[in-house]
């Protein structure tokens, strides 16, 4: 019988460098699969649909939560995002492991229905460094900035209901770890068949 594979789910307050060390991470391991999620917000310079996100109009998306299309889906920052349910359970089954790079609403949400999922809390190395990142990212108006930090203080509150906080000061440290965190979860009794 085929094992499943591992759901590893990424978090953590915007600005953090997530999106930098998931496609590290994807460059650097093998048979690991990117879950990507659909969202109601507006494309980025250089963000591409069906790569980045599949940007979806918001009646698409209130059509694809009432046909339970996905895993979780959570409202941030006043947009829509969501985890297909579809794709990340054939990987899954298909012994495939899977990265998801999600809030923590939505991580909650997918332990709950997943408990063997693993969730990974990635953490700035200071307060100082997450607003200069998210300044120097000038990816959002001014406004939006205000917004991100002052959400990412209630995200720090579901830090200790996650498994592993992995601080990200070098990016090949962190897929360094993240990758040794995939491998001891492979080990655990419990997932002995
Ligand atoms: P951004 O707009 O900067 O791409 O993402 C904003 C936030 O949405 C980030 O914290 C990101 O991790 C989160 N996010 C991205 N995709 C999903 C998803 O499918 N579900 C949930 N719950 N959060 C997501």
């Amino acid at each position: 019988m085929m094992e499943q594979g591992i759901l590893t789910i990424m978090s953590g307050p915007s600005g953090v460098g997530k999106g930098t060390v998931a496609k590290a991470l994807l460059e650097k391991t093998k048979d690991l699969v990117y879950s990507i999620s659909a969202t109601t917000r507006l494309p980025r310079e250089g963000e591409v649909n069906g790569s980045s996100y599949y940007f979806l109009p918001a009646d698409e998306f209130r059509k694809k939560i009432d046909r339970q299309e996905f895993l979780e889906w959570a409202q941030i920052y006043g947009n829509f995002y969501g985890t297909l349910r579809l794709p990340v359970e054939c990987a899954l089954s298909g012994g495939k492991d899977v990265l998801l790079e999600i809030d923590v609403q939505g991580g909650i949400q997918v332990k709950q229905k997943f408990p063997q999922a693993v969730l990974i809390f990635l953490l700035p190395p200071s307060q100082d460094e997450l607003e200069s990142r998210l300044t120097k990212r000038a990816s959002e108006p001014k406004a939006d900035i205000k917004k991100r930090l002052s959400w990412a203080e209630e995200e720090f509150e579901y830090l200790k209901l996650y498994d592993y906080a992995v601080v990200n000061d070098r990016v090949d440290e962190v897929v360094l770890k993240v990758q040794s965190i995939i491998v001891a979860e492979k080990c655990r009794t419990w997932r002995l068949k």
